[in-house]
Formats: structure tokens, C-alpha cells, sequence
């Protein structure tokens, strides 16, 4: 039997179809809001407006849910800006006292220095070089990643460049306060690595601190490769402590190194 009105029927449903639809737009809308909030995660919000002294921003957390400080000592408005990373591989973590020595020094003028104490604190808690993940972090950034070894081996590189949380936390932050000078504190060589950037600032901290400069072989996916072909006019560094704790008086005089290079 035909149907008195067929395409009068078909041509209400959009009509009454019309609510549901923006409700549905509306749903979508605020889901998308949703994940865009969470995928592009707030970054940590440096107000240089702030006054001297020291100031603390979360960077995110580690695999683990540990939270990944900065905090920032010196001269808000200065335009030399330091950022020092005491401990990336989470068996290497000595430099974490000159961290403390800077902590106790007066706000240095001429210079902005930020501080992570460090970058992978779940390794770091459980005295393992990788990430709690297997990952060596100074294998993971994006110049020149290779693939190599696998999860818990010394250089696992992780599945893909920048897999890591922390190495993604790094890099943000550092595109956020464009460091000139960077020091990323291993062991235990007993050495300043040469790794790039502005010779003179290397050489001079190398003197400071009484170890010798040397150039070690580049290797694939580290930090300070990543920085310094990133940045312009940007040096960042490998500073190899001797293994062991650091002594007080060593740590102070690493802390007034970071301040003397920091104004170069
Ligand atoms: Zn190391």
C-alpha cells in the first residue's frame, strides 16, 4: 500500500534531526577541545615579569609520574640565559650538587640561570642509567637518532626519535627559554666534553673547575646535538664528573663556574 505522503515524511527528519545534530557538534566540539588540551600540554608558563631570586616550573612528569622541575636563580631580565641539567643519566647524578651549591649562592647578576635537577628522576630513583622505560635518554633525541640496542641495553635509543617523555620534556623547555649556554652533568670521565658550540665557553669552564677539555667521538641522538644544531649561537655541553659524590667544595666551585660562563 502506498503511503499518503512518503517524501513529506523524508523531508521533516532533517528538521527534527537539526537539534540532535548541534548537540552532537557541540559533544564533538568539546571532546576535540578536550584532547587538544591534553596533547598540547600547557607549556610551563615562564613569566620573566616575576622578581629575582628563585622560582620553580613543573616541566611535566617522567614515565613514572615523577615531576620534572626547573627552577630559576640570577637576573630575570638578563639576556644570558644558562640551563644546567644535573642528572639525565640516572646512575650519573652528582651533578645534582652543584644544583644545591647554586641554590645557596645569591641571585648572580648579568645572568638567568635555570636549573633541572633532573631530567630523569626515574631512573634516578632507581639508580638505572635508562628511563624506567629501558630508554638511554641521551640516545633519544631526534639529530642524527639511529635505532640501536634494545630495551635495558646501555644504549637503547629508544623505538623512534623522541619517544621519551622526558626528552620531549627537555626539548619544549628549551625551545621555551633558548638557553646560550647548556651543561649536561655525566660520569664519570673526569672531563669537559667538547661537544659543540662556542669553543672559548667550554675551554673556560674546563679551567675553572680544573678538567681537562677533550673532544669525544659524536654519538647518535644525545642532548647537546640536538641543542646545537637546533639553536643558533647556542653551546651546550657534556661535563664528565669523576664517579662518586661530589664533594661540597667541588660542587661550589662548579657553581661558580656556571655563573662565569653563564656571562660570556
Ligand atoms: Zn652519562
Amino acid at each position: 500500500m502506498r503511503r499518503a505522503f512518503p517524501l513529506g515524511s523524508l523531508d521533516c527528519r532533517p528538521m527534527r534531526r537539526l537539534p540532535l545534530l548541534l548537540v552532537a557538534a557541540l559533544v564533538w566540539g568539546l571532546v576535540l577541545a578536550l584532547i587538544a588540551l591534553v596533547l598540547v600540554a600547557p607549556l610551563p608558563s615562564v613569566d620573566d615579569s616575576a622578581p629575582a631570586g628563585l622560582r620553580r616550573v613543573l616541566l611535566g612528569e617522567s614515565h613514572e609520574g615523577r615531576p620534572i622541575k626547573a627552577y630559576r636563580l640570577g637576573d630575570p631580565a638578563s639576556e644570558n640565559v644558562v640551563l644546567v641539567v644535573g642528572c639525565i643519566h640516572g646512575n650519573e647524578c652528582a651533578g645534582k650538587a652543584v644544583i644545591t651549591a647554586l641554590k645557596k649562592r645569591p641571585a648572580p647578576k648579568g645572568v638567568k640561570i635555570w636549573m633541572i635537577e633532573a631530567l630523569n628522576p626515574d631512573g634516578a630513583a632507581a639508580g638505572t642509567r635508562q628511563n624506567a622505560r629501558g630508554v638511554d635518554l641521551n640516545r633519544n633525541f631526534p639529530r642524527k637518532w639511529r635505532r640501536q640496542g634494545q630495551r635495558w641495553s646501555t644504549y637503547y635509543s629508544g623505538p623512534r626519535r623522541a619517544s621519551e617523555k622526558e626528552t620531549r620534556h627537555a626539548m619544549r623547555f628549551a625551545e621555551e627559554i633558548r638557553p646560550d649556554v647548556t651543561i649536561w652533568y655525566h660520569q664519570p670521565l673526569a672531563l669537559v666534553d667538547r661537544s659543540g658550540g662556542r669553543r672559548a665557553v667550554q675551554r673556560r669552564y674546563a679551567d675553572l673547575v680544573g678538567l681537562p677539555l677533550k673532544r669525544l667521538d659524536p654519538l647518535p641522538g644525545t642532548a647537546t646535538r640536538w641543542q646545537n644544531h637546533r639553536f643558533d649561537n647556542s653551546t651546550s655541553f657534556v661535563v664528565e664528573l669523576p664517579g662518586g659524590a661530589m664533594s661540597a667544595r667541588s660542587a661550589r666551585v662548579h657553581a661558580r663556574a656556571v655563573v662565569t660562563v653563564g656571562k660570556m
